[in-house]
């Protein structure tokens, strides 16, 4: 049996009523756990809960109701001690939509030493953790760059590592491809996939790109605050008309150029954008491997 790294037991969240709105049931119910090593999407139409899931992943809030177990920590709707939040910090890192409100300093390497310097580790661990964080993000030939003049998929490279310096077991990606360009997206979805094959971390990614999630090993999706589905992309798309009511689109791109590969076919690319999935199909053709 894997590992289990997280697992959230019957949560529920709810924001404070406040004088202008009542109080909103953001999260109802959710079961599920997270092993070790994990690729899982989650998906839902906006307003679903899925950032609220986020916050509730690295205690950023609590649960209303429910508990929250990572590792050997728990998390309730009773107050944290500062040790405990500071490892759950250690063991989740959360990388947000916008790139510009995760970066603080003047220099690249400053920005990714901050938060291992906030840890209190060596002057000379942080050196390392610094290096091979930018390194497995391929932006240490930019470490000496100022983070504002950057590319949006840059600056949000240059956050993650900030995250992977930490040493986190996993790393939530709330929307962090939203803002980006195609090429920015690329990269921010071929980093995820590199975290999870090489570096061994789980990755939860958050996004209302269907053709995004398929990379993921499993799919939860959330509608209006409960856990509607969770499963392989394979079981979740079998909904696909359930999932077209909920206003979430199936990426037919990314799920023929996966079949295809399936079948044994030598094919490049995702499809994840619909000119991929041309380019492969051509290019099949050309080769006479399809007619
Ligand atoms: P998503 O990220 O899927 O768009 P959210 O988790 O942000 O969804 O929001 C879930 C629900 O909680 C929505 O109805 C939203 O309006 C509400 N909500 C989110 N943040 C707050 C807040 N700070 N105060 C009150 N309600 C909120
Ligand atoms: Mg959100």
């Amino acid at each position: 049996m894997d590992n289990i790294l997280i697992t959230l037991d019957h949560v529920g969240f709810s924001y404070e009523a406040d004088e202008s709105e009542a109080q909103v049931e953001a999260l109802q119910d959710i079961s599920f756990s997270i092993c070790e090593g994990e690729y899982i999407a989650v998906i839902g139409h906006n307003g679903s809960g899925k950032s609220t899931l986020a916050k509730l992943m690295n205690a950023i809030i609590q649960p209303t109701t429910g508990t929250i177990t990572i590792r050997e920590m728990t998390i309730d709707n009773q107050p944290l001690d500062d040790t405990t939040l500071l490892d759950i910090r250690k063991t989740v890192g959360m990388v947000f939509q916008n790139p510009d409100n995760q970066l603080v300093a003047t220099l690249v390497e400053e920005d990714v030493a901050f938060g291992p310097e906030n840890l209190g580790v060596s002057i000379e661990e942080i050196r390392e953790r610094v290096e091979s964080a930018l390194s497995a993000v391929g932006m240490l030939a930019y470490r000496n760059h100022a983070p504002h003049k950057l590319s949006g998929g840059q600056k949000q490279r240059v956050a993650i590592a900030g995250v992977l310096a930490m040493k986190p077991a996993c790393i939530v990606f709330d929307e962090s491809t939203a803002m980006l360009d195609p090429r920015g997206r690329k990269a921010i979805l071929d980093t995820m996939k590199q975290l999870h094959e090489e570096e061994h971390i789980s990755i939860l990614h958050i996004t209302h790109h269907m053709n995004e999630a398929v990379q993921a090993n499993r799919i939860l999706v959330l509608d209006d605050g409960k856990l509607i589905y969770d499963g392989t992309p394979d079981e979740v798309f079998a909904h696909h008309t359930h999932l077209c009511e909920m206003g979430l689109e199936i990426p037919q791109g990314a799920e023929l150029i996966k079949r295809l590969k399936a079948k044994g076919y030598a094919i490049d690319g995702d499809g994840l954008e619909p000119m991929d999935c041309v380019t492969s199909l051509l290019s099949m053709m050309e080769k006479g491997e399809i007619r």
